[in-house]
């Protein structure tokens, strides 16, 4: 049986195969230069359908938390929240951490999890500090657009 999500569009299609190869993109509108996530086949803003396909940021800051102790998907209890990407707005999103060590405002980067029925899905981590400011190298990040 396919557990995977009924898709709603090819736009949600999209963004599922960008997971499967590590990419974390979501559609960009062309006239009124809106961020759109989730994405979208139109605009919700200004309903045109001129859209695009961008890079979203690999790193954020953890607007908010909370912890399920049930869930369809993913192993339980888990760890869900907002976080805030800039230029990107707040996502919804699994974050891997437990739930004492977290605290607002912490940065967080983006990582890859497959869920149980073999869906790749992504989820943020808290940020490793390296110690050396400014001058990390990160293998496996994309260039943000
Ligand atoms: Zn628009």
């Amino acid at each position: 049986m396919d557990w995977r999500p009924e898709m709603q569009d090819e736009a949600a299609e999209k963004f599922f195969r960008y997971l499967e190869s590590r990419e974390f993109k979501t559609t960009f509108c062309e006239d009124c230069r809106e961020v759109i996530f989730p994405p979208k086949v139109v605009c919700p803003r200004c309903l045109q359908g001129h859209i695009s396909w961008r890079d979203l940021p690999r790193e954020g800051v953890v607007y908010a938390f909370t912890y399920q102790d049930r869930s369809f998907r993913c192993a339980y209890p888990e760890v869900i929240g907002l976080v805030e990407l800039k230029g990107a707005g707040r996502i919804l999103t699994k974050i891997d951490a437990p739930y004492d060590e977290l605290s607002i405002g912490m940065p967080v980067e983006l990582s890859f999890f497959t869920s149980r029925d073999g869906l790749v899905l992504h989820q943020f981590k808290v940020k490793r500090n390296s110690g050396e400011d400014g001058d990390d190298l990160v293998a496996d990040s994309a260039p943000t657009v």
